[in-house]
């Protein structure tokens, strides 16, 4: 029987980076969900289609094909009909867009299949909002992993200016409480801790304490 290891929270509390060292040390596979909204996000703007429900969206989700892939290095890379948009889906207004559209209900059930398969017949720590609510809810393994927005949005500033982005602090900062608005007051699956979730804040701990927490409540766990 294969594990599943749910990891939820909002944006910029480390989940990407974390839950693929972790996922190395455990030999896991780690799916990233985010990068699925971001790749409906992307293929809704290349389109210009605004994000809101509705038959436009219905098409778009009828005419694209989008899949979950790994490289030989064992990193997902996320295919748009065929193309790899790994490039195209990091920038803050992809992150703006794949917020929005995620809003939407024919989105997330477009998408659940993908994500639940994954699961079936491989280890996995799978990232996201409503993994261990809704995606994975018998998950063996929920952590909830958290950190003040400040925080976040100091990390998430430094990796951008790091890949050579013109960015401002404030405004990183403003959409990381927009984003964490979004998504915790959409009305379908909402991101909120699991019940059974172990809350993880990462707000004092510097990366590799919080890799070790992580893979210590695993552990304590399997
Ligand atoms: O995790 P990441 O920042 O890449 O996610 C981008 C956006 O996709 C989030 O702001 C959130 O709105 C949405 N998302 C979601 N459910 C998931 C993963 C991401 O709604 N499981």
């Amino acid at each position: 029987m294969s594990i599943a290891v749910a990891i939820d929270g909002p944006a910029g509390a480390g989940k990407s980076t974390i839950s693929k060292s972790a996922a190395k040390e455990l030999g896991f596979i780690y799916v990233d969900t985010g990068a699925l909204y971001r790749t409906v996000g992307l293929a809704a703007s290349r389109r210009n289609i605004e994000p809101v429900a509705g038959e436009e969206v219905n098409n778009l989700l009828e005419s694209i094909k989008v899949e979950l892939t790994f490289n030989d290095k064992g990193e997902q890379v996320v295919l748009l009909d065929g193309e790899d948009v790994s490039a195209f889906i990091r920038t803050p207004e992809a992150s703006m867009m794949a917020s929005k559209i995620s809003a939407i209900p024919q989105v997330r059930a477009y998408l659940l299949d993908l994500q639940r398969n994954m699961a079936t017949t491989n280890n996995v720590i799978m990232d996201g909002r409503d993994i261990g609510t809704v995606v994975l809810p018998n998950a063996e393994v929920k952590i909830f992993l958290t950190a003040t927005p400040e925080a976040r949005a100091t990390r998430r500033y430094k990796e951008l200016v790091e890949k050579g982005m013109d960015v401002k602090y404030e405004d990183i900062l403003q959409d990381v409480i927009t984003r964490d608005y979004n998504d915790s007051h959409r009305e379908i699956a909402p991101l909120k801790q699991a019940d059974d979730a172990v809350l993880a804040d990462t707000t004092e701990i510097d990366l590799q304490g919080s890799i070790d927490l992580v893979v210590g409540i695993i552990k304590e766990r399997m």
